[in-house]
């Protein structure tokens, strides 16, 4: 069939087979080019591994240390007449690279919250890896259901305290707006607490230790985001950011954890606002997003997911560094992000930003351009126009 995006509000309900490996291999391509880390990680589990920031850590694994890594992720599978998700593309993309360069590249389609899912991986480490040394949990999910319970809880984006207004923008239809959004019940705090905190970690990592799959020294790392005063209410300070606060409490868990497995580590890492599947659904942050990148990419500054991690792994994890933390103990991957002089400029933009100036004041192209890129779209070299067989079972 002839797939063509099919944008509804913050997601497409298509994706491009061979525009997915497209931008697999754009991601392969840097990674290679910045050269070797040295003593980098070697056999590595990354939860959330197909894509956005988890897709990067499993690319930066693999080809910048030639790490043999086993991804867990949760998408959905092709069938006959019908594309997959992006991120089952995405993965059959870099597990043929990977396998092609000699390297060990396994994956499990299934939900990382379940006791089945762990179960599996842990067998799957034991069998074919015997310990890993990175842990990399990187999962963006709307739901969980608890293992225990079985209760499902599902999260909100919503402020804490009072209600939130400010602009906001219609990404698709380019029309900028002013929202306004409710206060989280306790509910509502507690449900997106259990989602998006640290308790899954803590058990995907007492679960590894236990079953003595942890390499001595084995680091982990799990991502979150701050960004400045603008999106505080709406994510720092909001739901989100509570479940984030529960994520770094789970960090220190692990870390003593890891620290008594012959010297290992585990910390948060604090990452830039990119557009994934993840972000586009916050209110306002897309139109954060469409400002900082005009204003990053103007200064030379701008990243995405693959540089980002490839300067977490090159400067802070591997390659003889140690980690910078911050007063927190978080390592601050967002500092080019979070310059005085990018946020001034910013605070400059925001209030003046309009329906009928947004092409000239944000990078809003920009911003299509990459969200179209998740699903496989716009990228140079495909040919578009011509017939693609969806249905790619994995390998
Ligand atoms: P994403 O939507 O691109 O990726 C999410 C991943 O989680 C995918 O691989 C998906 O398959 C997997 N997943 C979701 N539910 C799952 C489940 N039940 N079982 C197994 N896998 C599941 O998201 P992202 O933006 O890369 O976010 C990853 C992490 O990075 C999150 O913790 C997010 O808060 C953080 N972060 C994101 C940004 C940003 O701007 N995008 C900034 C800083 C930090």
């Amino acid at each position: 069939m002839i797939i063509k995006p099919k944008v509804r509000g913050f997601v497409c309900v298509t994706a491009h087979p061979e525009g997915c490996a497209a931008h697999v291999q754009e991601w392969i391509d840097y990674v290679k080019a910045k050269g070797p880390i040295a003593r980098g990680p070697k056999k590595v589990l990354v939860i959330g591994s197909s894509t956005g920031y988890g897709l990067a850590s499993r690319i930066g694994a693999a080809f910048g240390s030639g790490a043999g890594t086993l991804g867990v992720f949760f998408e959905r599978p092709s069938e006959e007449g019908r594309p997959a998700t992006p991120g089952w593309y995405n993965t059959l993309a870099f597990t043929q690279a990977a396998r092609a360069a000699g390297l060990y590249a396994k994956n499990i389609n299934g939900d990382a919250f379940s006791a089945d899912i762990k179960k599996q991986a842990l067998d799957l480490i034991r069998a074919d890896l015997g310990q890993v040394d990175l842990v990399v949990y990187s999962l963006a999910s709307p739901r969980r259901t608890h293992p225990t319970t079985g209760v499902v809880h599902k999260s909100v984006l919503k402020p804490v305290g009072t209600s939130y207004t400010n602009k906001t923008v219609d990404t698709d239809k380019g029309i900028v707006s002013t929202v306004t959004i409710e206060p989280a019940n306790e509910q509502e705090i507690a449900d997106t607490t259990a989602v998006m905190g640290g308790e899954d970690w803590e058990l995907w990592m007492n679960a590894l230790s236990e079953a003595k799959l942890l390499a001595p020294g084995a680091q982990s790392v799990a991502y979150s985001y701050i960004g400045p005063e603008v999106t505080w209410a709406i994510y720092k300070n909001g739901t989100i950011g509570l479940a984030k606060n529960d994520l770094e409490r789970a960090g220190k868990n692990i870390d003593s954890l890891l620290k008594l497995n012959g010297g290992g580590r585990a910390f948060i890492s604090v990452n830039k606002a990119l557009v994934t599947q993840a972000s586009s659904a916050i209110p306002v942050v897309p139109l954060y997003i469409s400002i900082l990148y005009k204003i990053m990419k103007a200064r030379g500054t701008h990243e995405g997911c693959m540089e980002q991690i490839q300067r977490l792994f090159a400067t802070q994890m591997y390659g003889g560094q140690t980690p910078k933390f911050d007063e927190s103990g978080r390592v601050r991957i967002d500092d080019w992000e979070m310059r005085p002089e990018i946020q001034q400029a910013v605070r400059e933009i925001w209030p003046r930003v309009t329906t009928e100036n947004l092409a000239s004041e944000t990078d809003i192209a920009g911003y299509r351009t990459e969200f179209l890129k998740l699903f496989g779209f716009g990228l140079a070299g495909v040919n578009y126009e011509a017939e693609t067989e969806p249905h790619r079972p994995m390998l």
